[in-house]
């Protein structure tokens, strides 16, 4: 009998898992494992998914027409560059199946988004991951990484899970030291959260050449990722080339209706911020002061680090007890550290004496 089998590089994934949601036996939950928002969906946007229900049974815009006229205005951006999907992470994919694909080299940082490692192999390239400088890319190495056959180099900044923030000088050396025919996708997911004034999340990059793409999603500030919905802005004949290969009906007509509500949702964006400044440098400070390293972050997440593998498990599980959900980070070989996104106020203050008092009894 002859087995069936898939190409031979899609057996060396592992398949995504994504941040837990569930403790045996307890019953309120406090998920910070996936980076979700503090504050859920906006009001509009909820208000916009519900009034959708109405219309459920209309095929979508396929173009994504008022959508990505929405995205445009709220950034400054030209419509006809920007493309949606069904979250980032399908643009993602599908920006490395058409540029990527057997024969060819895709290079990461060693702890950057693990998607684009997945991706990679499934589109048959081989991943190269450069070790990073103190968990912050080092734009040298990855240049140095460079070959023949590299076609993609994929940055997260800042990057999820470290929470990293790569100095723009670093971003645009990096991008002028490859190739006319390298793509360079730059993952801007947390970019809304980031308050240091020199940063761009890849706007000035993609209008300068004609080979970057930066990467946005409405999982993160806008607290809509049960719904699904990315977007991409690049240059035109980037644009041209998804346009061959997505799916007609990429995005759903409830998520994309929910996006342009959240866009206009007055003052969210400087509300979440806020919010995310602030208890993001106090549960540092917390954690900082019960004796824990963090990394830093302008994300809005945090890394903890324990510094041991024994340790970090068992903080893990004292958090768990307490019916609190963070991410291990051991598939990102990363195995002494949590990653803890900012929730609110009490969840944050819930996370520092969680910590706190584990810390103590170690
Ligand atoms: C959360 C996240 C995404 C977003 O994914 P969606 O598919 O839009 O939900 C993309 N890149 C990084 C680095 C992320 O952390």
């Amino acid at each position: 009998m002859n087995a069936l089998l898939p190409r031979p590089s899609i057996l060396s994934i592992e398949p995504y898992v994504g941040g837990e949601s569930k403790i045996p036996g307890v019953n309120r939950i406090i998920k910070l494992s996936s980076n979700e928002g503090a504050f859920g969906p906006p009001p509009m946007a909820q208000e916009a998914i519900i009034a959708s229900a109405r219309e459920a049974h209309r095929y979508p815009d396929g173009g994504a027409t008022k959508i990505r006229e929405a995205i445009g205005a709220k950034f400054g951006l030209d419509p006809a560059r920007i493309v949606c999907g069904n979250g980032s992470d399908e643009l993602i994919a599908y920006l490395i199946l058409a540029y990527g694909g057997e024969g060819t080299e895709l290079i990461m940082p060693a702890h950057g988004f693990v998607m684009y490692d997945l991706t990679g192999r499934y589109a048959g390239c081989r991943v190269i991951k450069v070790p990073e400088k103190n968990l912050l890319a080092d734009v040298d190495a990855m240049l140095a990484a460079v070959g023949p056959r590299t076609k993609l180099v994929c940055l997260v900044n800042p990057n999820n899970p470290t929470g990293a923030l790569l100095p723009q000088s670093e971003v645009k050396r990096l991008r002028a030291g490859l190739r006319d025919d390298i793509l360079l996708i730059l993952d801007s997911a947390y970019a809304e959260y980031v308050t240091d004034p020199d940063y761009d999340p890849g706007q000035a990059l993609v209008d300068a050449s004609g080979n970057t793409v930066m990467t946005r999603t409405f999982s993160k500030i806008f607290g809509l990722g049960g719904l699904r919905l990315g977007w991409a802005y690049m240059p035109p004949q980037v644009a041209d080339v998804l346009a061959r290969i997505r799916g007609p009906f990429n995005v759903n007509a409830t998520a994309m209706a929910a996006g342009i509500a959240a866009l206009a949702e007055p003052g969210w964006i400087e509300r979440s911020v806020a919010h995310n400044t602030e208890w993001r440098a106090k549960t540092v400070a917390g954690l900082q002061a019960a004796g824990i390293k963090v990394w830093p972050s302008a994300c809005n997440f945090i890394l903890a680090d324990f510094e041991d593998v024994a340790k970090a498990k068992a903080a893990d599980a004292a958090l768990r007890a307490r019916g609190i959900i963070v991410r291990g980070v051991g598939g990102y070989s990363l195995p002494t550290c949590l990653r803890i996104t900012i929730g609110t106020a009490e969840e944050c203050q819930m996370v520092i004496e969680g910590l706190t008092e584990f810390m103590k009894n170690v």
